[in-house]
């Protein structure tokens, strides 16, 4: 499970490690950095960066982050490779998918995925490609959302077929995780569920 944070202080993160939960997810950039800071203390943390990434924002990213869950384009791939240290370990990424296929989401159509994949895998050494992330429609509609987590997991079962790094299916939030677990997630990007209610975005 992965603890979304966003919006959230720096002492919620603190209360939730200390409670067992490790693994954190940000959406902007510039709050994630600052969490990061704040958090130096808690040992054995991981952070995600789960929202859009722009290319002149890759650099303290690819320096301080763990994974990227938002990668959607070749050429953030390789700023995030061209700018990981290598005095850390690859920087794990995941491809984010354009599942509902609405064109006002971000992410990768199904058809774009293998060629990124390979590109990471034979040019990008400090990238770790570790799955697929996805945000699926936003409806109650559990017909067409298990449609959508279904049609992610056959995706992610290729993907698997391929490369032996990839272990990790992303889908699934506070409102509709059990029907993503149901449907082959493998990690569940929870929100709300853990930290309370967002205040709306400034
Ligand atoms: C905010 C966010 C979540 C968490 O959503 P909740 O509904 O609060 O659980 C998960 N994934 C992404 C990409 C998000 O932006």
């Amino acid at each position: 499970m992965l603890a979304v944070s966003k919006t959230k202080p720096a002492s919620m993160v603190q209360e939730a490690w200390q409670a067992g939960q490790r693994a954190f997810g940000e959406n902007y950039v510039q709050e994630g950095l600052q969490k990061i800071q704040d958090c130096q203390s808690l040992t054995d943390i991981e952070w995600h960066l789960i929202g859009p990434l722009q290319s002149n924002k890759c650099k303290p990213v690819a320096a301080h982050f763990d994974w990227v869950q938002s990668v959607d384009r070749h050429k953030i791939a390789q700023r995030l490779n061209d700018n990981r240290p290598q005095s850390l370990a690859p920087l794990n990424v995941c491809l984010q998918i354009n599942i509902s296929g609405e064109s006002s989401k971000s992410g990768l159509n199904t058809a774009e995925v293998k060629s990124l994949a390979e590109a990471i895998h034979k040019s990008m050494p400090q990238l770790c490609l570790r799955g697929l992330m996805a945000i699926p429609s936003n409806t109650e509609d559990d017909i067409k959302l298990a449609e959508e987590f279904k049609q992610m997991q056959g995706l992610f079962s290729q993907l698997q077929q391929s490369y032996d790094t990839v272990d990790t299916l992303s889908m699934g939030m506070s409102g509709d995780m059990a029907l993503a677990i149901a449907n082959g997630s493998t990690m569940v990007r929870v929100g709300t569920a853990i930290f309370g209610a967002r205040s709306p975005k400034q």
